[in-house]
C-alpha cells in the first residue's frame, strides 16, 4: 500500500480546517439567534411597553443580521427605526397573534441580496414572538386597569360601609331623642294621679309632636328602602304646581315663625305640570325643611316661573350655605355635612329621596351655595302643556278659583 504523500495530507488538513471554521461560524451564528429568540421570549414575561418590544426586536435582529438598519410600524400608530437613504436589501414579516395583524417589521442592507433564507426564518420568528409580547403587554395593562378598577370599587364600598355606618349611628340617635322624650313625659304623667290637666294636656301635647317627628323618620326610612329595591310607587296627574307650594307654604310657615324666619312664595309664572302631588309636596317639604333648619337670621323665600316648556322652582335660604367640597355628595343616600358632630336632626335621606322623585319626574335640581350666606336649590319639572295652554288648562281643572 501507498503511504499517502505530505502534500495530500496538508491538503486534507486544510480542507477539514476551513470546514471546521465554516461549523463555528454556523454553531456561533445558531447560538446567537437562539439568544435573540431567548431574549425576546424573555420580554413575553416581563410586560414590556410596545415600543420597548419594538426597540429591543430591532437592536437584537440588526446585529444577527447585519442589518444597516430596521423599521417597525404597527397598526395601532407606533412607529420605531427609520428607512436609509441607500437600500439594496429588504427583508419584510408581518407582526400578527392570534388575533390578528398588529404591524410590519423591515429590516435593510446597503448590499444587494444581502438577506438570505435563513434570515427571512430567523426574522418571521422574531416578529412571532414580538406578537406574543404585544399581546401579552396587551392583556397585562388590561388586567391593570381592572386591577385599578377593582381598587376604586372597593374603596367606594369601603365609603358605602363607612356612611351606612354612620346612618344607622344617626337613625338610632334620631330615633332615640323623640323616644326618650315620648318615655319621660308618659311615665311623668303615669306617675302623678294629682297633675293638673293644663300640664297634662302639655305633656300629651309634646308626646304628640314627638311622635310625628318619629313617623317622619321611619317614613323616610321606608320610602329610601322602597327607594333602593325599585318599589316606589307615583301616581301622576296633571295638576298645578303653584297648589302645592303654597300648601307646603302654609304648612311649614308655622315652623319658620318660630324662628324669626320670613317664608314667603313669589309665584312669577303659574305652571301646570304632570306630577304624583303627594310626592312633590314631600320634595318642597323636604327643601323648605332644610332651608328652614339650616338658617337662624333672615328668611326662606320661593320663587317660580317658566322657562321655555319647564317650570323652575327655586328655594332660597339665608342660611349658613354648604361648603363647596361637600357640594357633590349631598344628594347621595346617608350624606351629612355634620356627618359627625350632630347639632341638627336628620338622616341625611332627605335630599336623596328629593333627587329620586324630580327624577321620576323627568326633572332636575341643583344648588348653589356659599358658606355663611345661603343655598339656593333649583327644581326644574317639564311643563304638561306649553305655557300658553297651561292657564286655560288650570282655569278648567278648578272652575271655582
Ligand atoms: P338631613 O336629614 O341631614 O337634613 P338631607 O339629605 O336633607 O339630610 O341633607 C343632607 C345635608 O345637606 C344636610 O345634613 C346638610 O348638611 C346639607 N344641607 C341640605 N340643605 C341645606 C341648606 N338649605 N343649607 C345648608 N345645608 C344644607
Amino acid at each position: 500500500m501507498s503511504q499517502p504523500s505530505l502534500a495530500a495530507f496538508e491538503e486534507r488538513l486544510a480542507a477539514s480546517k476551513v470546514e471546521i471554521e465554516a461549523l463555528t461560524q454556523e454553531t456561533l451564528n445558531l447560538y446567537r439567534q437562539v439568544n435573540l429568540l431567548y431574549r425576546i421570549g424573555e420580554s413575553m414575561n416581563a410586560c414590556l411597553s410596545p415600543e420597548d418590544v419594538g426597540q429591543l426586536v430591532l437592536r437584537e435582529s440588526c446585529k444577527i443580521l447585519r442589518a444597516t438598519s430596521g423599521r417597525i410600524v404597527l397598526d395601532d400608530g407606533v412607529t420605531l427605526g427609520t428607512r436609509p437613504e441607500v437600500v439594496e436589501s429588504e427583508l419584510q414579516v408581518p407582526i400578527e397573534n392570534a388575533h390578528g395583524h398588529l404591524g410590519v417589521v423591515t429590516i435593510f442592507n446597503k448590499r444587494n441580496g444581502f438577506f438570505t433564507a435563513a434570515d427571512e426564518k430567523l426574522i418571521r420568528a422574531v416578529a412571532r414572538q414580538a406578537g406574543i409580547a404585544l399581546e401579552n403587554n396587551r392583556l397585562i395593562q388590561g388586567l391593570l386597569a381592572k386591577n385599578r378598577e377593582l381598587e376604586r370599587l372597593n374603596e367606594e364600598l369601603k365609603a358605602v360601609d363607612q356612611m351606612k355606618s354612620d346612618f344607622v349611628s344617626n337613625v338610632s340617635h334620631e330615633l332615640r331623642t323623640p323616644l326618650a322624650s315620648i318615655k319621660g313625659f308618659a311615665a311623668t304623667i303615669l306617675a302623678d294621679d294629682e297633675m293638673p290637666p293644663e300640664i297634662q294636656r302639655e305633656f300629651v301635647g309634646i308626646i304628640n309632636d314627638e311622635s310625628d317627628k318619629l313617623s317622619v323618620i321611619i317614613n323616610d326610612i321606608l320610602d329610601i328602602s322602597k327607594m333602593m329595591s325599585g318599589h316606589m310607587k307615583f301616581d301622576v296627574r296633571p295638576a298645578p304646581l303653584e297648589s302645592v307650594v303654597y300648601d307646603v307654604v302654609k304648612l311649614l310657615n308655622m315652623l319658620a315663625e318660630r324662628k324669626g324666619l320670613a317664608l314667603t312664595f313669589d309665584l312669577i309664572d303659574p305652571a301646570m305640570i304632570l306630577m304624583d302631588s303627594t310626592r312633590i309636596s314631600q320634595v318642597l317639604k323636604n327643601l323648605v325643611g332644610n332651608a328652614i333648619k339650616f338658617t337662624d337670621t333672615g328668611g326662606v323665600r320661593l320663587t317660580q316661573w317658566l322657562e321655555g316648556d319647564h317650570v323652575c322652582l327655586a328655594v332660597e335660604d339665608t342660611g349658613e350655605g354648604i361648603p363647596e367640597d361637600h357640594l357633590p355628595y349631598i344628594f347621595e343616600k346617608f350624606y351629612r355635612v355634620e356627618n359627625v358632630v350632630h347639632t341638627k336632626e336628620g338622616t341625611g335621606l332627605g335630599l336623596a329621596l328629593v333627587r329620586t322623585i324630580v327624577d321620576h319626574h323627568h326633572g332636575t335640581i341643583d344648588v348653589r351655595s356659599r358658606p355663611g350666606e345661603g343655598s339656593t336649590f333649583t327644581v326644574r319639572l317639564p311643563l304638561a302643556l306649553p305655557p300658553g295652554d297651561a292657564e286655560v288648562s288650570r282655569a278648567e281643572a278648578h272652575p271655582d278659583r
